[in-house]
């Protein structure tokens, strides 16, 4: 039996973004909600460093200095006009948390206190400056609470634990979403004028990633499959201090409050390879010079891993904490309670007295699905070369959308930013939508191919394990679509995960009942995953040039003359039905410069 739901718009995804669109849209608008995990779950609530905004509390700051950080950290890829506004509406967009009761960390006469992070400067580029508003290291954690408690009091309708299976899609305009309910294994069917998706990141298409289990992309992989196209999905950010093995991400926070690197030699290497930001430069160039340490033999006991180091003496040996002040154990403690004590349950180390082992951990998705800078998703214009055209009442934000704010590489503090800054914006656009347009009918035959793909994985009684699937997969973009790639390197990922897909079509189920039938959800993840890591390793293998976090051995350097230009794949015409495909067509879109020349990028 399927069920039918009316709303004004729909919402999929109760992160930070789709949460602050739902509290700018649902005034006069009826909204919904609907998130496959209890909204407070979401990866949002796991973000430890920080938000940032040039409020200027701590020492002089602006926002064109923070608008040029952006640029700067994205290699130039960014669309300066969403950096722009990033930049300039972060401080009201803090403010209206703040008002709504977030409970941020405060200077002793009671302004918001701020902390340094990677690649955010004064004046340019000349030093550091402490731009990132934060609660300890839970900052997440606060938002997502805040925004949830405010939904809640505007009463936003939730639909807790529902999994979007597809989008609706009809002549080129959104009509609604499939989805199923866990706890019973219905469908439900979304009919709505306009849906926005805010689904979050992928990073779990990696074996090494931050990324929580719930990260699989959903509905950018059926964005995709619906024909929509995918912006820049070469640009996967790793972020430098994951722990060893694990993944499990220690926020660049730590090196905010004075945190260093050691290559094996107990050398501080990033002296060498950053000499005005050191540990703080941009994550892409933190990771890569981790990587090139690790391969050239230096890493700890000659194995694949380096140190971060947070002893108080050590910090206090070499004046790296912010202003050279001398900190205390008890100060750390404080400022970074919950990575402390992630590194003393998960490694087994207190951190005030050894270097903790750390890795490069996948992290960020900084391509996804191209918008507007109100969220309306984009898609190239039948006729013109390079012009984009809105797809009617479909909207996105947070990290699954392309704004592009964040270009070839994002800066730490700048994603949470991005769910408030775009969220808010995307939010308003979405109830103006509403309030002007009727309600459509559904078209024939809606939900029947989510229906008929969950009937075929239900009933599949193939060999093939998705557990074993999964982990090839994870593997296979560990070592080939890393750090650094290589054009054999990525063909031969292509190559695996066409194999994969193929045997993604002999999976075989072991729970067959209808209840919280997760397994069939983590089948259906895997489809979607399959389908972003093909993308993401044929977007790398187009790119031939190095840009950000996109780093390419046979083509070593940026080359501005044919690839400052944005990428994207679509899929090429085929059923919906089967996740097996096969081509991926590229097109371009024009980088938006206004006001900062793309030049060197140095640190
Ligand atoms: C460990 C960690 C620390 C971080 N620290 C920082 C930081 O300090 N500062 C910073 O700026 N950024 C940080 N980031 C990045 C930032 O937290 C994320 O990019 C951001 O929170 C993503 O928010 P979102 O709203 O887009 O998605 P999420 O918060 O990931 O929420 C996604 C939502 O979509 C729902 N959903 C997904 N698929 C489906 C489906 N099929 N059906 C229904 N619902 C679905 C989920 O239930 C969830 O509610 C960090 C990320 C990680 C992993």
């Amino acid at each position: 039996m399927t069920v039918e739901h009316t709303f004004d718009a729909v919402i999929v995804g109760a992160g930070g973004a789709g949460l602050m669109a739902a509290l700018h849209a649902s005034q006069g608008t009826r909204v919904a909600v609907l998130s496959k995990m209890y909204p407070t779950r979401s990866h949002t609530g796991a973000a430890q460093g920080g938000v940032a905004a040039p409020l200027g509390n701590m020492e002089e700051d602006r926002w064109d200095w923070y608008m040029y950080d952006t640029v700067k950290g994205g290699d130039y890829l960014v669309d300066q006009d969403a950096a722009e506004i990033l930049a300039r509406e972060s401080v009201e967009t803090v403010f209206e948390l703040e008002h709504m009761g977030l409970p941020f960390d405060r200077t002793p006469d009671g302004r918001i206190e701020q902390r340094r992070f990677g690649g955010h400067t004064r004046e340019f580029g000349k030093s550091p400056v402490m731009r990132a508003c934060k609660s300890a290291d839970r900052t997440g954690h606060m938002i997502l609470q805040t925004l949830f408690q405010n939904c809640i009091r505007r009463d936003v309708r939730f639909f807790d634990e529902f999994f979007v299976l597809d989008l609706i899609l009809e002549g080129g305009a959104a009509r609604g979403v499939v989805a199923v309910e866990i706890k019973t294994g219905e469908l439900h069917i979304f009919r709505a004028k306009a849906v926005l998706l805010a689904c979050g990141g992928f990073g779990r298409m990696y074996a090494v990633t931050s990324n929580a289990h719930s990260l699989t992309g959903d509905a950018v992989a059926a964005a995709y499959r619906r024909g929509l196209p995918l912006e820049d999905m070469e640009f996967f950010q790793f972020h430098p201090t994951g722990i060893y093995k694990m993944g499990i991400l220690l926020s660049e926070a730590a090196r905010s409050e004075g945190g260093i690197l050691l290559n094996g030699a107990g050398e501080r290497f990033m002296e060498r390879c950053a000499p005005t930001l050191k540990d703080l430069a941009p994550r892409d160039m933190v990771s890569r010079f981790m990587f090139q340490e690790i391969r050239a033999g230096r890493g700890v006991g000659g194995k694949d891993y380096l140190h971060l180091d947070i002893r108080p003496e050590t910090i206090n040996r070499l004046g790296s904490a912010p202003g050279g002040r001398a900190v205390t154990a008890a100060d750390l403690e404080a400022k970074l309670p919950d990575i402390i004590e992630m590194m003393r349950i998960y490694q087994g180390i207190d951190p005030m007295k050894a270097p903790v082992p750390i890795q490069p951990t996948a992290h960020y998705a900084m391509g996804g699905i191209p918008t507007d800078c109100d969220g309306r998703v984009l898609r190239a214009a039948s006729g013109a070369a390079q012009a984009m055209e809105n797809v009617h009442g479909l909207f996105a934000a947070g990290e699954c959308a392309c704004v592009s704010v964040h270009g070839a590489n994002r800066l730490g503090t700048n994603s949470l930013v991005d769910l408030l800054v775009f969220g808010r914006r995307s939010g308003r656009a979405l109830a103006e939508f509403c309030a002007g347009s009727a309600l459509e009918a559904l078209p024939a035959g809606a939900g029947q191919e989510a229906a008929g793909e969950l009937i075929r994985l239900r009933e599949s009684r193939g060999s093939e394990r998705i557990g074993a699937l999964r982990a090839a997969m994870q593997r296979c973009m560990t070592e080939h679509v890393g750090v650094q790639r290589i054009a054999r390197g990525l063909e031969k990922a292509l190559q695996t995960l066409r194999e994969l897909k193929a045997r993604y079509g002999k999976i075989g189920l072991a729970d067959l009942g209808r209840k919280w039938n997760t397994e069939i959800l983590e089948a259906y993840e895997l489809g979607g995953l399959l389908d972003l890591a093909e993308v993401t390793a044929a977007s790398a293998l187009h790119r031939t040039e190095s840009r950000g976090a996109h780093f390419r051995e046979d083509h070593p350097r940026r080359d501005d003359s044919n690839w400052l230009t944005h990428t994207l794949a679509r899929r090429k015409e085929g059923s919906c039905a089967s996740l097996v495909t096969d081509g991926i067509l590229f097109d371009r879109r024009p980088v938006v410069i206004t006001r900062f020349a793309p030049e060197v990028r140095e640190y």
